[in-house]
């Protein structure tokens, strides 16, 4: 790395730590030319997207909106909130690992679709109606239609 003071090429690093809560590495490193030192952090870039909401506008990825949205889905069904969580993780991850600045919301939805498709059918036609506002009877049909031909979703 290029030594910021001189712009030397060769830096070399003198030592070497985790910082935080372990999820960089924190290093110092001394020009060979010049003699300064300096720190630097490497850290994975994971940071979630911004969402592209439907008319356009863009917001931070909302983890609470997204529990909530599956919570009130799944109101007093039987689905232990581990379930949930463990779900919440993996839209999540997907999520980052898109390794894109920006997510359609319409993509997150299709992600808890597939999530309630799997934890609880209730859930799914509920969350479907409010999230596709099953404009016509033809989305509601093919919600139904796809359940009945796959009730517990295609994973596992
Ligand atoms: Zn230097």
């Amino acid at each position: 790395m290029k030594c910021p003071y001189c712009g030397a090429p060769d830096t070399r690093v003198v030592d070497s730590r985790l910082a935080g809560e372990g999820e960089q590495v924190r290093r110092r490193r001394e020009c060979a030319a010049c003699g300064d030192r300096f720190t630097t952090f490497e850290g994975a870039e994971l940071n979630l997207p911004r969402v592209v909401k439907r008319d356009g506008g863009r917001e931070p990825f909302n983890e609470g909106k997204l529990r909530a949205g599956m919570m009130h889905a799944l109101e007093k069904r039987p689905v232990p909130t581990d379930r949930v969580e463990a779900a919440l993780t993996r839209i999540k991850h997907k999520a980052m690992s898109q390794g894109e600045r920006e997510l359609p919301a319409q993509r997150i939805g299709e992600w808890v679709m597939e999530e309630l498709q799997g934890l609880d059918q209730v859930a799914y036609i509920r969350f479907a109606s409010v999230y596709l506002s099953f404009a016509d009877v033809q989305a509601f049909r093919e919600v139904v239609e796809r359940l009945e031909k796959d009730p517990q979703g295609n994973k596992d």
